[in-house]
């Protein structure tokens, strides 16, 4: 049986960073899950259709075929649509100010959610997302709730040259409906704030030590 660890958290909190490192150290596939809203929410933006209208984005969501695969380093998730795999463009200002009402949209979380278990068929997953350690591997005791202010948040994300307003995103995720934005109940809660990247690392690895993870 394959296993998930399941790290959730809000923008910038330093998951895919830390999932990014921990999949070449643990030999398991890195799962971007934001990379999938994201590029649902391209198409749709690419598509001319109204984010707002809820109705058109439900009638042309079996025609949107995306693709979710593994990169050819075999450690990275990756999204894309007839053979062609999307990066940069998930990542535009109007991608950052479309994605969470998207995500907010129940029978695109439905789709996603098939296509993110299907991940743990063929390997050992890092998953990061929001709703990973809640909704979609509830059972993984490996689970992790990354926090970081607000101002260290967007603080990262202008380094990285990024327009992307994170408090408008995480209201809007913690507040929806269905799967928001929040810590598992048995989730191990870690102020990403308070280390560098490798603390952050350390930190995650030894707890999954403590938890049995060989
Ligand atoms: O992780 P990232 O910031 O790229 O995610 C982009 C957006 O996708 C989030 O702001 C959220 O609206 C949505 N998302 C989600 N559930 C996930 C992962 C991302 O709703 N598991």
């Amino acid at each position: 049986m394959s296993r998930a660890i399941a790290i959730d958290g809000p923008a910038a909190s330093g998951k895919s960073s830390v999932a990014k490192v921990l999949c070449q150290k643990l030999n398991l596939v890195m799962v971007n899950s934001g990379s999938m809203y994201r590029a649902v929410a391209w198409k749709l933006l690419q598509l001319g259709i109204d984010l707002d209208d809820t109705d058109s984005i439900i009638a042309a969501l079996p025609n949107l075929n995306l693709q979710c695969g593994v990169d050819e380093s075999g450690y990275f998730s990756t999204v894309g649509y007839d053979g062609v795999i999307l990066t940069d463009e998930l990542r535009t200002e109007q991608v950052n100010n479309s994605v969470s009402r998207v995500a907010s949209i129940p029978e695109i979380r439905d789709i996603l959610l098939v296509k993110q278990r299907d991940y743990l068929k063929s390997s050992d997953v890092v998953m990061e997302g929001r709703d990973i350690g809640t909704v979609i591997f509830p059972d993984t005791p490996y689970k992790f709730f990354f926090q970081a202010s607000e101002k260290i948040r967007q603080a990262r994300r202008e380094a990285e040259g990024i327009s992307d307003s994170v408090a408008a995103r995480d209201k809007l995720d913690s507040s929806r409906k269905t799967a928001p934005l929040k810590p598992a109940e048995d989730a191990i809660n870690i102020d990403t704030g308070l280390y560098d990247l490798n603390g952050v690392v350390e930190c995650v690895l030894s707890h999954l030590q403590s938890l049995g993870w060989e």
